[in-house]
């Protein structure tokens, strides 16, 4: 790692980077990663917690796995071959991430403790400076936001919540403090965090009730334990790992004919899904309440073996009634009925589609990120934003999937941002501007093809915005994206080049060729 340049300004010291990466989750490390293979060693990790890891770190509630199979859930370029299961628990997988940290001798570039809190770019310098909460500033010709889409956690706005007497907590806070052993509990929401928590903890707490506003559509895990023969297999041929991890992608991919294709071919998905609910759930009446009024994939599709199960325990009641306020003693339901509780679990969600900058940023003319984004992110290909020079966001708007591995989305990021930083080192470009008109066409685009997908078929989810648009998911299938990723078109950009190579007509020429 290049020795980083720390000179005091004032009272406060600046500590210079020539890439700054902010998040340390599986796009920061990526990143991090590529950058580290590719020679290019000036570059700092600013994480906030004490720890890498992002979502696998924050979300570790009780029965935390994660719904895509491992073998396509990591890395390409780092195939495990021991996974202990085919969906891996959260554990695991962030104990993935931190061998990465170790192998990829991440650790000096790490500065943990440290919030980004703005951002500004600096159009004499050409830099970004960037400020932390606890006051350190940090200066970077180029700016790589890794902060993901689902780490700002969604409280709902119901009256009383904070007049609560017990423990409340969100999942993606999970208090391990709190023994919930003999506990009445209650968790709000039935989303992909919920159904995962409720089978867990069933069996552990007096009374558990589950707050459903609306029923997910679910379908089986095919989870199953990967034994020491597979794993010694997959070490041994690691050819056979690459092939189980290609025919997980195709089948997933078939998935995105039905959700951005043709929504019509999901109908055999729901019959399979209600069939499933049907076997689960012998109760008429039970199963009512659990059937979804919505078609299957307009919201995320869950996987549980076990929810629906728990559900039926005696210990456990699902409650479809609309919360109406929270009282000191508990929740209070639309019906009148207060529910007693001692502790409360807001399995809520994330704040995904809204006010999404990562931080306050602000670009050329002091153009804010969030201000621009107010009625919904855009950006070009997730990745880069107009008015915001050098700025890269990694799992940024339009980027997520209904169907397959985030993975393979910030890995197809991660080709683009780093053929950008090898041209603007081979041209010697100083900084890359998106074309407005680039940004525009695309998502003019992008809106016309989400307005076909299951999506936009009548639900509220996270996925768009209170006014209706989509700004988290990707409407294609991912080979698509892929391919327009792997290139960085630097005529999609305006180009300003270093002032040493200014002076060189000779090299000036490389830039009209593009
Ligand atoms: P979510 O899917 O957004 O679910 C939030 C739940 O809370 C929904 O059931 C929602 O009901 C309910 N809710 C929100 N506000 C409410 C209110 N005021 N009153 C009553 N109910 C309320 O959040 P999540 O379960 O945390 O999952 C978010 C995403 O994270 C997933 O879609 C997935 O992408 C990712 N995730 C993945 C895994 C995994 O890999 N296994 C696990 C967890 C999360 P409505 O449906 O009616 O809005």
């Amino acid at each position: 790692m290049q020795a980083e340049a720390v000179y005091t300004r004032g009272m406060s010291e600046e500590i210079r980077t020539h890439a700054l990466v902010v998040g340390s989750g599986f796009a920061g490390l990526g990143m991090a990663i590529a950058m580290k293979q590719a020679g290019m060693d000036d570059f700092l990790i600013l994480e906030a917690a004490e720890g890498v890891g992002g979502t696998w770190r924050d979300n570790h509630y009780p029965g935390a796995a994660c719904d895509v199979e491992s073998h396509l859930y990591s890395f390409s370029f780092r195939p495990k071959a021991d996974w202990s299961r085919m969906y891996a628990p959260q554990r695991e997988i962030l104990g993935y991430l931190e061998e990465c940290v170790d192998a990829y001798g991440l650790g000096p570039h790490l500065h943990f403790g440290r919030r980004a809190c703005g951002a500004r770019y600096d159009a004499r310098a050409r830099r970004w400076k960037v400020e932390t909460e606890d006051g350190t500033h940090y200066s970077a010709a180029v700016l790589i936001s890794g902060t993901g889409g689902l780490s700002r956690p969604a409280y709902p706005d119901i009256a009383g919540l904070d007049s609560f007497g017990g423990a409340t907590f969100h999942s993606a806070r999970w208090s391990d403090d709190v023994d919930l052993r003999h506990k009445r509990v209650g968790v709000i929401g039935t989303g992909a965090s919920a159904i995962q928590i409720v089978p867990e903890i069933a069996s552990d707490v007096r009374e558990l009730t589950v707050f459903q506003r609306s029923a997910p559509w679910i379908v089986a895990r095919p989870d199953r334990a990967i034994g020491k023969v597979e794993q010694a297999l997959f070490r041994r041929m690691p050819a056979l790992q690459l092939l189980a991890r290609k025919a997980i992608y195709l089948r997933r991919e078939l998935l995105a004919l039905g959700f951005v294709v043709d929504p019509r071919l999901l109908k055999v998905a729901e019959r399979m899904a209600a069939a499933y609910l049907a076997k689960c759930v012998p109760d008429l009446e039970l199963r009512r309440k659990l059937t979804p009024d919505y078609r299957l994939g307009c919201k995320r599709v869950l996987l549980s073996n076990d929810y629906y199960q728990s559900l039926q325990r005696p210990n456990v009641q699902l409650e479809t009634e609309a919360i109406e306020r929270i009282e000191p003693r508990g929740v209070v339901t639309r019906d009148g009925r207060l529910h007693d509780l001692d502790v409360l679990v807001l399995a809520t969600g994330f704040a995904a589609a809204e006010a999404v900058a990562p931080f306050p940023v602000r670009g050329v003319d002091g153009s804010e990120l969030d201000a621009l984004w107010q009625d919904g992110a855009e950006a070009y290909l997730g990745t880069t934003v107009a008015r915001f020079p050098n700025l890269f966001t990694i799992v940024g708007p339009n980027t997520g999937l209904g169907h397959s591995s985030m993975v393979f989305m910030i890995e197809s990021q991660i080709a683009y941002i780093l053929d950008c930083l090898r041209q603007m080192r081979r041209h010697e470009i100083a900084a890359v501007t998106l074309r407005p008109e680039i940004q525009r066409a695309y998502n003019r685009d992008l809106a016309a093809r989400l307005e076909r997908t299951v999506w936009a078929s009548g639900c509220r989810s996270w996925y768009r915005t209170a006014s209706g648009k989509n700004t988290t998911l990707w409407p294609g299938f991912t080979f698509e994206f892929w391919w327009r990723t792997r290139h960085f078109d630097l005529g999609d950009y305006e180009l300003e080049f270093d002032a040493a190579r200014d002076e060189r007509p000779e090299t000036r020429r490389v830039s009209l060729a593009n």
